[in-house]
């Protein structure tokens, strides 16, 4: 998972809030008014990263896919035949 969570000062702080979730893999960022949520949208860019909502791996062994956030050996495919979904 390649996401952090950065709290943003000053001027930075714009209408979006000053909870900031970094997609670090594809650059996205969205910002929120409230820690608490952020932090549960941290675990689900999808949600607010167009580019992990559109992205996936897929496992030529299993024949199955997944969104791309998770590694094939988060999701239990070490040494399986894994590409790029669509
Ligand atoms: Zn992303
Ligand atoms: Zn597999």
């Amino acid at each position: 998972m390649k996401v952090s969570l950065e709290e943003v000062f000053g001027s930075e702080i714009e209408d979006g809030g000053r909870w900031r979730l970094v997609c670090e893999k594809h650059s996205q960022i969205c910002q929120f008014t409230n820690k608490r949520v952020a932090q549960s949208f941290k675990k689900h860019p999808e949600q607010w990263c167009e580019i992990c909502r559109d992205d996936s791996h897929f496992c030529y062994d299993c024949q199955i896919d997944w969104p791309s956030y998770f590694t094939a050996e988060d999701m239990g495919h070490t040494g399986h035949r894994v590409g790029e979904g669509n």
